[in-house]
């Protein structure tokens, strides 16, 4: 009876529930084997249309036969075929990026991530495994070896690796739209509209007193923590420091705002500890300059894919603009109240009888900081709001510090729920009615 039926019958028409019994099977590899070795067949497999899932483990490096360098090697990192010595400092040729490939299939779910980011590797794996399209995950990953690092240092590496732009979060879903701006999120990475992120260096002054300087986190500051990039840095020592005239020194993200005339005899620098934790400045490489700007060029690229490009837009005037048209309806409908109701004596008819504004109000953003487990998300999705005190507690230090999407979004993933969104300061903000809903399980 079911013989037709069955003649035809494939996975594509598993119901919802069916499918979800699937095991994915997840085919894993490194580097070396699917950006350049098995490239062909990785590209052939994310077009199958067939719900394949592949795991790349991107070390940068072919870590398995000794540490030759890898297509996915960063400028400037030493390998074996990228050598240091009198003419080759270092591998030459950029990056290639393995998920930007992966999202010009257009068929496939590609998600990069990193084990320091978990909340994004996790909801990237599972939507990845869930869906019915190929996926492709380019997972950064620590080889201690080669990269020249402690066993101990996966995390850490992996999360400096992403706060420097070396590594950023990427994710192409082709079921969220048509665009591809619309189908690529960037989120997770930190502090999007800034050059570099910041981190705080705390150092000893000669006397012990200890002291705290904000600084860029350049591919430069990432790098100086791993032995693949050691020659590529020069420590100054204090009686060369200078830093006007000639042959004077200019901080490495300064030094990469210059055009080629501003650089000449300027030696570019940036600061780190010794191991008694005081201050040092080391100069960096011609090499490592390349590699900054190819990795500040690289954001660039992935921010215009993301949409986040746009000509800057003047918030304030917009919420001006809100403010007055909320005003206008706000005063309209005490107008039209106050002509059936001429006796009104509420407070806000009382200030338009008086001819004052009514003040817009909105519940700022606020957390239960003592509840608050440092679990990194509210810092990393809206660091201009959300910063850690000395007893590293989450804090609101500006509640307006970024969109009330971002807010919500911290909201929805806290982990101890003890962040409160409010209300928009900004009610022209797309989708404002929307956020509201998602803020009101929160507040
Ligand atoms: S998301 Fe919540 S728990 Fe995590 S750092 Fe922020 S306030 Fe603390």
């Amino acid at each position: 009876m079911h013989e037709a039926e069955f003649t035809y019958f494939n996975w594509e028409k598993f119901s919802e529930e069916e499918w979800h019994l699937c095991p994915p099977v997840v085919a894993v590899g490194g580097d070396g084997a699917m950006y350049d070795i098995g490239f062909q067949n990785l590209s052939r497999a994310l077009m199958t249309g067939m719900p394949v899932k592949i795991l790349v483990v991107d070390t940068q490096v072919y870590s398995n036969t000794g540490g030759q360098a890898c297509t996915s090697s960063f400028i400037g990192q030493v390998a074996d075929m990228s050598p240091y010595g009198k003419k080759d400092h270092g591998k030459k040729e950029i990056r290639k990026e393995i998920s930007v490939i992966g999202m010009a299939h257009r068929s496939a779910f590609v998600a990069q991530s990193a084990i320091s980011s978990p909340t994004h590797l996790i909801e990237s794996y599972i939507d990845g495994l869930n869906s019915r399209r190929p996926a492709l995950f380019n997972i950064y990953a620590v080889c201690p070896p080669e990269h020249g690092v402690g066993d101990d240092m996966a995390v850490e590496r992996s999360k400096l690796a992403v706060e420097s732009r070396a590594y950023p979060l990427f994710r192409y879903d082709p079921d969220q739209g048509t665009t591809f701006s619309e189908c690529v999120s960037l989120e997770g990475n930190p502090e999007m509209d800034a050059e570099w992120p910041s981190y705080t260096l705390a150092y000893k002054e000669e006397d012990g007193t200890e002291q705290k300087m904000e600084l860029p986190m350049t591919f430069a500051d990432f790098a100086l923590g791993e032995g693949r990039f050691a020659k590529q840095f020069r420590k100054a020592p204090p009686d060369t420091w200078n830093d006007e005239g000639g042959n004077s020194m200019v901080l490495l993200a300064d030094f990469l705002k210059l055009d080629a005339d501003g650089r000449d005899g300027k030696f570019p620098y940036i600061w780190a500890v010794d191991k008694k934790q005081r201050l040092m400045r080391v100069i960096v490489s011609a090499e490592l300059v390349n590699s900054c700007e190819e990795r500040q060029q690289f954001w660039q690229q992935l921010k215009d894919i993301a949409g986040l490009n746009t000509p800057e837009v003047d918030e304030k005037a917009i919420a001006d603009r809100a403010r007055a048209e909320l005003l206008g309806q706000i005063s309209a409908s005490l107008a039209n109240f106050g002509a059936g109701v001429a006796q009104a004596s509420s407070p806000a008819s009382s200030a338009a009888k008086a001819g004052e504004t009514p003040a817009l109000q909105g519940d700022a953003v606020y957390i239960d900081t003592p509840e608050c487990t440092a679990c990194d998300e509210c810092t990393s999705i809206a660091p201009k709001v959300f910063a850690y005190n000395s007893d590293k507690k989450s804090t609101v230090i500006n509640p307006q510090g970024a969109k009330f999407a971002d807010i919500v979004k911290a909201a929805e993933k806290c982990t101890a729920g003890c962040l409160h969104p409010g209300t928009p300061w900004n009610m022209a903000e797309p989708n404002v009615e929307k956020l509201i809903a998602r803020a009101a399980k929160y507040n």
